[in-house]
């Protein structure tokens, strides 16, 4: 059997051979503690320094205001908890998105726990985060502010640089935290330019290695650390850091910024051939918010379950997502399809397609070709049910 055509680039991408290439050494020969004080550590301090260097560079920060994670459900993590646990003397309401990654939902849930109230940001017909609406949640106690850049489901681009407008008029006292992980590689990605506080990134969505990420800081905002022990990382996330990893993660980033014109172009024109193609098909609705990048297709399916179907695609050889890797482990439908407006019936039906670097080479019609024998034999085993 043939290698199976990987369209689930959202939830993770394979390993670059030049990262791996790049990581390789410091996993072997050279791997040394960054922190200490001898030849060895030393150099594997500047391998540090230049991967915080490259991250710098593609979000368009200061290597100082880098800070390394173990991937950006941690950066996620750290910017909400810390940045509202650091504010408290200014109030205790946030305002979070509403089709958020879990990553940043569910620190808000732990923060209601403790008595922070919580205002979700609604999104507007058109599957962006609702500005108007935005504006009438935010308050002068409002002190942290989450909404992610592009979404892992739908794609939507949301106006990240609009709603930090509005937030430092209207919640001055504010962290802006932005979740940018599914951005680092479609977008010319700018801290500055969005203008918002934080940036949290992941090394395995740009053909990193996973277990590695960041959360990037316009300069020193007051943040509460959620784990205690060494300097590290200006004391923020104390711990060794994974060398080899961001090593990688570095590389990874650089790459993903060189390579995102060519990527841009090639998945923009991947998906007008595929959904040509789509429109032939009976029952299937394709998510269109108004801003999005072309690498992520939401879809909704006809009957049944989207988990039977992505199973019958695997089967012949199409890896798809049903649900994002992290919604699909929790109990109960993913709340960030609900607040996309899609009904229950709609988010057990949804299948996404997420192209890479590497999946954006596959031919859109193989991948019809294998929705088109799916459909026909889930509709012959509907019909031979009945
Ligand atoms: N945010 C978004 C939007 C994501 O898609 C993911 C990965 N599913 C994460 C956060 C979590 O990233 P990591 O796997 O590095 O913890």
């Amino acid at each position: 059997m043939s290698a199976p055509i990987q369209l689930d680039a959202a939830a993770t991408t394979p390993l670059d051979a030049r990262v791996r290439e790049a990581m390789s050494v410091w996993l072997g020969e050279r791997s040394a503690n960054p922190s200490s004080r001898h030849g060895p550590g030393a150099r594997a301090r500047a391998a540090l320094d230049e991967a915080r260097e490259r991250i710098a560079r593609a979000s368009g920060a200061r290597a100082a205001d880098v800070v390394f994670t173990s991937g950006a459900t941690e950066a996620n993590n750290l910017a909400v908890l810390g940045a509202a646990r650091a504010r408290t003397k200014h109030g205790r309401h946030l305002a979070v998105g509403a089709s958020e990654h879990a990553s940043v939902r569910e620190p808000a849930l732990a923060l209601a726990r403790e008595g922070f109230e919580v205002a979700w940001l609604p999104l507007g017909p058109d599957g962006l985060v609702d500005l108007e609406r935005a504006a009438g949640l935010l308050r002068e106690d409002t002190v942290l502010v989450a909404q992610m850049l592009v979404h892992n489901e739908s794609g939507a681009v949301h106006p990240v640089r609009e709603l930090a407008r509005l937030v430092r008029r209207r919640a001055p006292r504010a962290h802006l935290h932005v979740d940018a992980v599914q951005a680092l590689g479609k977008l010319e990605l700018s801290l500055p330019a969005l203008g918002v506080d934080s940036l949290a990134l992941s090394a395995h969505k740009v053909h990193g290695p996973q277990g590695a990420g960041a959360l990037v800081l316009a300069g020193n905002p007051p943040l509460a650390p959620l784990c205690f022990g060494g300097e590290q990382e200006r004391g923020l996330r104390p711990g060794t850091e994974n060398v080899a990893g961001l090593v990688g993660f570095g590389l990874a980033a650089e790459l993903a910024e060189s390579e995102r014109p060519r990527f841009s172009a090639a998945a923009a024109r991947w998906r007008s051939e595929f959904l040509a193609g789509l429109a032939d098909f009976e029952g299937w609705r394709v998510l269109e918010p108004a801003v999005q990048v072309p690498s992520i297709l939401g879809l909704v399916a006809p009957e049944p379950p989207a988990e039977i179907r992505r199973n019958q695609l695997e089967a012949r050889g199409l890896i798809t997502g049903a649900g994002s890797a992290c919604q699909a482990t929790k109990r109960g439908l993913s709340p960030s399809l609900a607040a996309l407006g899609l009904s229950e019936v709609e988010i057990r039906r949804f299948l996404r397609l997420s192209l890479s670097r590497e999946s954006v080479a596959c031919d859109p019609a193989a991948v019809l070709g294998a929705l088109r024998m799916v459909d026909e034999e889930l509709s012959r085993l509907a019909r031979s049910a009945r």
